[in-house]
């Protein structure tokens, strides 16, 4: 029986492992990885879970099919979910995840009819996510060997896109993600604001996003003053500490050069312009070596998925040059600007400082 599925069974893999691999962004890929092993070992439904390195699950992606019929037609329909702040695991789920980590390989744990299975995903040597479906039986040795084949080739292929998505100096994802993903994270923004409390994981869902642009004051002079190599170091260390200030949800980009772009979930303005605060502080209370204090400037504004992505940005960016023109080391909220007649919001959609 094996031996015949086999022979069905690979080409399709193939053409499967093709389709994943013709994409060019790493959250398509992961989906395409559920889509792409649910049908190969014949369940309906399949979960991701992204890892970081302490071992706390940063995302998780729920895929699932379904069959419709209608008259005499019947068809599939897929249904692919994405939930980021997931802190309710189910235990069962936790519990695998703990095995698969101190074991290194593959575990299954009995529910009531069903088994619940775990495939551990690697990347660089550390554990970079699980895999997880249920169903009644044991994985056989070829779907086992499937399972090992397919997500070899995802780990491989996800980490020379991520590579890619990656600013080599500080690690952080780079402009170029930021500008590929605005769309998704918009749709996600929206999705998360207009359906809260469809998933259990969303009971601690903030509700409402920011989008801060933030940038080092007078980094020039660090440059001119100490050299490159130690212009580098500062930025690698103030990396740290925007990370350091910000929640493991919340997303930090490298923009361009010594800017960088935070969007943060909170529950409120007050609880955003305090997490900016924060961050802007940490860094001016730091004494760098060599260099001693360097302060950065920002603004931000409402992540607001009413408004298109590209202008939330220039909104954020225009405060940032308000915090500079008034005497940096500072933060400046959009809407205060507007309010207060320093920022005018021209009927064209661009800002301009008067
Ligand atoms: P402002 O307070 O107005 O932002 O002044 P600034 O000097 O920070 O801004 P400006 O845009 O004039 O200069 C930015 C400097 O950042 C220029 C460049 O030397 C430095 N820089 C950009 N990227 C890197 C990098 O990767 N490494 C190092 N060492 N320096 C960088
Ligand atoms: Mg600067
Ligand atoms: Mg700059």
């Amino acid at each position: 029986m094996d031996d015949q599925r086999d022979a069905v069974g690979l080409p399709n893999v193939l053409r499967k492992l093709a389709a994943m691999t013709a994409i060019r962004d790493t959250y398509l890929v992961e989906q395409s990885l559920l889509r792409t092993l649910g049908p190969l070992i014949g369940v309906l439904a399949t979960s991701f879970y992204r890892i970081d390195e302490h071992g706390r699950v940063i995302r998780a992606l729920y895929h699932s099919r379904s069959v419709e019929q209608k008259g005499d037609t019947r068809s599939i329909l897929e249904h692919i979910e994405e939930v980021t702040n997931a802190k309710e695991i189910p235990d069962a789920v936790l519990n695998l995840f703990d095995s698969v980590r101190m074991l290194g390989k593959s575990c299954s744990k009995r529910l009531e009819t069903d088994l619940l299975i775990c495939y551990p995903v690697y990347g660089k040597g550390e554990l970079l996510a699980c895999f997880v479906f249920q169903r009644e039986r044991e994985v056989t040795p070829v779907e086992d060997a499937i399972i090992h084949g397919v997500l070899e080739v995802f780990t491989n292929y996800f980490d020379l896109l991520d590579t890619s998505q990656r600013d080599q100096l500080t690690g952080l994802l780079n402009r170029h993600s930021l500008e590929a993903n605005l769309d998704r994270l918009w749709n996600l923004i929206s999705a998360r604001l207009h359906n809260p409390g469809a998933n259990t994981l969303r009971a601690n869902a903030p509700e409402t996003y920011w989008l801060g642009v933030l940038d080092i004051d007078h980094f020039k002079e660090v440059n001119d003053r100490y050299g490159h190599i130690i212009g580098d170091e500062i930025l690698i260390m103030i990396t740290r500490l925007l990370q350091a200030s910000l929640r493991q949800s919340d997303l930090l980009y490298r923009y361009g050069g010594e800017e960088f772009v935070a969007v943060i979930g909170v529950n409120d303005l007050a609880s955003a312009t305090q997490a900016f605060e924060r961050a802007r502080k940490k860094i001016e209370q730091f004494k760098f070596p060599q260099v001693g204090h360097v302060t950065i400037s920002g603004g931000f504004c409402s992540a607001d998925p009413a408004v298109l992505p590209k202008e939330v940005l220039n909104r954020a960016d225009s405060s940032l040059y308000a915090a500079k023109a008034a005497g940096r080391n500072r933060i400046c909220f959009y809407d205060d600007l507007v309010r207060d007649g320093i920022l005018k919001e021209p009927e064209t959609g661009s800002i301009e400082l008067y």
